[in-house]
């Protein structure tokens, strides 16, 4: 092919999303994502600055807050409305809007190529109506561009997970961006998809997210200092970011502390945010939304007259999609580990180009990311099968997580006095680590002397080479122990079944260490969860602890009775007897508070 029939049959792949946009391309047979300023990603957000001059991007998303009047954001929500919308003191379509977004993509793209580009696909939601794709493709043709095909979002994403399979595959695309939600069943065979169902909600995503947890931030900060920062037009959208940024980083850390300097001020002096927040908290406050969302998964398979086991790959798309409950309760519905080898933000654009060059007449194939093919975590006490053990296997870093990966988890020793944490590295599916592959261990020896509960934050970094960095961090102290592991995803060749069985022979259960006068001994570490619950069981301990003594007598005896049976079963580690205690006597405490 001639360098002038490769410029006149390329054709751009553009995403034209309600947060972000992005435009991809096949040159020399490679899809290449077009970046610029170091990011592909381009805020769909357009707007005027102080000169009038036209802002696109990010410099329009950061004058959002302060300049509403004269920036628009989410026009794609307006697509095929017979409406205008304000721009300073000038009217524009939804349609004029999206051109100038367009516009930007492809300027973006010839000043890479170096030569003008007239052709493009650009994708829209499956439930996008008639109206709604004429809008588009009118936008398309305002910003300069023929636009030869409009696809479905989840139609690119199957593109780009496998652009010509020879067998038909039924997949199922779960996208969740920063304002919409949808899921697709699509069935692809020999590069032509068919959306055999769609469903959605166009007002959930991440956006939600920060709301939640700015909401969280903002009632700590009244109930503490009596003052709301949701109020003060500045310190909420220093705290929207501060929430975004916090979610983002909990996909990855068990816990992350969020601080806001000179956020408010009382009586002259100023105040401060400072708060820690742990996953477990973040996606008890997400849980009730990301739930919500397999209404609409189970609404899709009813609509294409399918089962879950008729999926037979489910792929991601959208930002939100990274948040490891999301994952976690997609892939418990379904039934199947969700895959992540597609790049949740750019595989709409990249499918989009997919379509255009095979259009174009150019061959590409699957353009998947690089991910672990195995879990990796380590052994702790905790439940497995309904019985309480040693060998519970507690996941970091989850099979098909995309490289380079870096997650962390926080656990809690099991004894008073504790002096050291034992880790054992594992490999494998299983929950019962002795089904699992060993692949390593690390001991943090020297602990505080704490009680049961002593927080050991543990982080593992795998590259893309498959070398593992684990290291076991006691946060009241900051002792710190570290591990390598080279090639840990090839390691522990050891049969599994063989370790299980000689292992079952000299299996100890921790409660009888527990029992036994030599608590200090025990060396493993609670599962979050057990560290979770045994932690808020302590807590309201506390609380009760503090309203004891304002009790009348009756009251004071059902406290110091609640109490006693929450104590026992935190010294048992039993989860359902702490949530059974805990719950009732938190209605007391509160009960009592409030009298
Ligand atoms: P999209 O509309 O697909 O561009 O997705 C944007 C949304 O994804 C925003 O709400 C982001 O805050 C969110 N997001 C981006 N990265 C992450 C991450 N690592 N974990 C959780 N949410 C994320």
């Amino acid at each position: 092919m001639t360098a002038a029939t490769g410029e006149m049959n390329l054709i751009l792949g553009i995403d034209l999303g309600t947060t972000n946009s992005v435009v991809a391309i096949v040159e020399g047979g490679k899809l290449k994502v077009l970046e610029e300023s170091g990011t592909a990603i381009l805020p769909s957000v357009v707007g005027l600055d102080e000169r009038g001059e036209l802002l696109v991007g990010a410099p329009a998303r950061n004058q959002y807050v302060l300049f509403p009047d004269r920036t628009i954001k989410s026009i794609k929500r307006k697509m095929g409305e017979d409406v205008t919308v304000t721009m300073g003191t000038n009217q524009y379509s939804p349609q004029e809007v999206s051109a100038i977004i367009l516009r930007t993509l492809k300027e973006r793209a010839e000043r890479h190529l170096g030569f003008p580009v007239r052709r493009a696909v650009i994708t829209v939601p499956a439930f996008f109506n008639e109206l709604q794709r004429d809008a588009t493709r009118a936008a398309g043709e305002l910003a300069g561009l023929e636009v030869v095909r409009i696809i479905n979002e989840p139609t690119a994403a199957a593109l780009t997970y496998q652009p010509h399979p020879t067998d038909p595959e039924t997949l199922l695309v779960y996208d969740l961006g920063g304002g919409t939600f949808d899921v697709s069943i699509v069935r692809i065979e020999r590069g032509v998809v068919e959306v055999l169902a769609s469903h959605g909600d166009t007002q959930l995503g991440g956006d939600d997210f920060d709301q939640l947890l700015l909401n969280h931030l903002c009632d700590g900060f009244q109930r503490e200092h009596g003052i709301d920062l949701r109020q003060s037009p500045a310190a909420r959208s220093r705290l929207l970011h501060a929430a975004e940024d916090a979610k983002i980083r909990l996909s990855d850390e068990a816990v992350v502390s969020v601080e806001e300097e000179f956020i408010s001020e009382k009586d002259g002096a100023p105040l401060h945010l400072q708060v820690e927040i742990h996953r477990g908290e973040y996606e008890s406050l997400i849980g009730r939304l990301v739930t919500k969302t397999l209404k609409h998964v189970d609404a899709a398979l009813a609509d294409a007259r399918l089962n879950a086991t008729d999926v037979s790959k489910v792929l991601l798309v959208g930002g939100s999609t990274r948040t490891p409950l999301v994952q976690m309760v997609l892939a418990d519905r379904l039934g199947q580990p969700v895959n992540s080898d597609l790049h949740p933000d750019l595989s709409v654009a990249m499918g989009a180009a997919v379509q255009g060059a095979l259009i174009a007449g150019v061959d590409v194939g699957p353009v998947l990311v690089d991910i672990t093919p195995h879990t990796l975590g380590i052994e702790v006490y905790g439940r497995v099968n309904d019985s309480l053990t040693t060998h519970c296997f507690s996941r970091v870093i989850h099979r098909n997580t995309p490289l380079p990966a870096n997650r962390s988890e926080l656990y809690a020793t099991c004894a008073d006095g504790q002096e050291a944490a034992h880790l054992g590295i594992f490999q494998g599916e299983q929950n019962d680590t002795r089904y699992n592959r060993k692949i390593g261990e690390l001991r943090l020896e020297g602990l505080a002397d704490a009680d049961a509960g002593n927080e050991i934050l543990v982080r593992f970094a795998l590259d893309l080479d498959g070398m593992l960095k684990i290291s076991a961090t006691e946060r009241a102290t900051g002792l710190e122990r570290q591990l390598t592991i080279e090639n840990a995803v090839q390691r522990g060749r050891r049969d599994a079944k063989s370790r299980a069985d000689q292992t079952a022979a000299a299996e100890t259960s921790l409660r009888d260490d527990l029992e036994s006068n030599e608590a200090s001994a025990v060396v493993e570490v609670q599962s979050p969860e057990v560290a979770a619950a045994v932690q808020r069981g302590r807590k309201l301990i506390s609380n009760g602890q503090n309203v004891l003594a304002a009790a009348n007598p009756e009251d004071a005896e059902e406290l110091r009775d609640l109490i006693e049976r929450l104590e026992t079963a935190i010294a048992a580690c039993d989860i359902p007897s702490i949530d059974d205690a805990s719950a009732s006597l938190e209605d007391l405490v509160f009960y009592l508070q409030d009298a």
